[in-house]
């Protein structure tokens, strides 16, 4: 069989999700060992037989629900293409928007940042790569996280980076940082759409955040303060109805200018407050 056959039939014969098509070709790039433009340039490639059973196999477990990224490993975020596991949440591209909005706001050119809740690494390592001269501290509470989020920096060998496991800031060294960012777990403990789509596939640790969703919220904004220069931001993703509750919160810890900014689907998703050192 062809490339072009084997995607036709498999796309059209399985319903996997509202992506079918793209679910397919990236699978089966993986399965080939190319890029994932490879499908595209080469239709008329034939598969063997070997390959194409091992894209049926991938295919089967996309069938019952497996995230594309866990199959293949990987998922690309900004200019990247990271490492992912079960271990920690894939990469979204909502979160993109945290990063532009970060490299949009007043900082000095030595910035030093926080990543708190990292994950893959996503968002630490593309502020790491857009800004040369930032130095980026990046924690997670899980140890195969900062494994992970390692092999990443690694992998583009990003020497501006540190990593280590903490929970949120208990394992951070006192200082003050002029830029703290996260996307933290905020999703309410009995949120229907956890068993729904992808994030079955993802650890709890990595998506609920108590009752109402905001348990490690409150605590950042809270926290953060102690770990902010003057002049300071800090900058969090949260769910699309909690932009009130995460402004009420920077307010209540003392954060000015905050201000809300919505993804592409017109959706409340950051929130960031500057911190001004109370004068004396
Ligand atoms: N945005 C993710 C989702 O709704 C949740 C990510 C998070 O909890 N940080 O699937």
């Amino acid at each position: 069989m062809t490339i072009a056959e084997l995607l036709q039939s498999a796309t059209e014969a399985n319903h996997l999700s509202d992506s079918p098509r793209l679910d397919c070709e990236l699978l089966l790039c993986f399965v080939l060992g190319v890029s994932a433009s490879y499908s595209k340039t080469w239709p008329e490639r034939q598969v063997s037989d070997d390959q194409s059973a091992q894209f049926n196999a991938l295919l089967e477990r996309r069938i019952t629900g497996e995230p594309v990224a866990y199959l293949i490993g990987s998922q690309g975020f900004w200019s990247l293409d990271l490492e992912v596991s079960p271990a920690t949440l894939i990469p979204r591209p909502e979160t993109e928007l945290l990063v532009e909005v970060a490299l949009e706001l007043s900082l000095p050119d030595q910035a030093s940042v926080l990543d708190l809740g990292t994950g893959t690494g996503a968002i630490a390592l593309a502020l790491a790569t857009e800004r040369n001269n930032w130095k980026v501290c990046a924690v997670d509470l899980q140890q195969q996280a900062v494994d992970l989020a390692e092999r990443n920096r690694q992998r583009y060998q990003l020497d501006n980076i540190r990593l280590f496991a903490s929970n949120w800031f208990a394992a951070i060294p006192a200082q003050h940082f002029d830029l703290i960012v996260s996307n933290p777990p905020y999703i309410e403990a009995n949120d229907p759409h956890l068993s729904q789509g992808d994030v079955r596939f993802e650890p709890a640790s990595a998506l609920v955040s108590g009752d109402d969703g905001l348990d490690d919220l409150r605590l950042v904004c809270a926290q953060g303060v102690d770990y902010l220069a003057d002049g300071g931001w800090l900058l969090l993703e949260h769910g699309f109805d909690q932009g009130g509750a995460v402004r009420q919160l920077l307010e209540q810890a003392g954060f000015t200018s905050v201000t809300t900014h919505s993804d592409l689907n017109d959706l409340e998703r950051l929130t960031q407050g500057r911190y001004k050192f109370p004068s004396a």
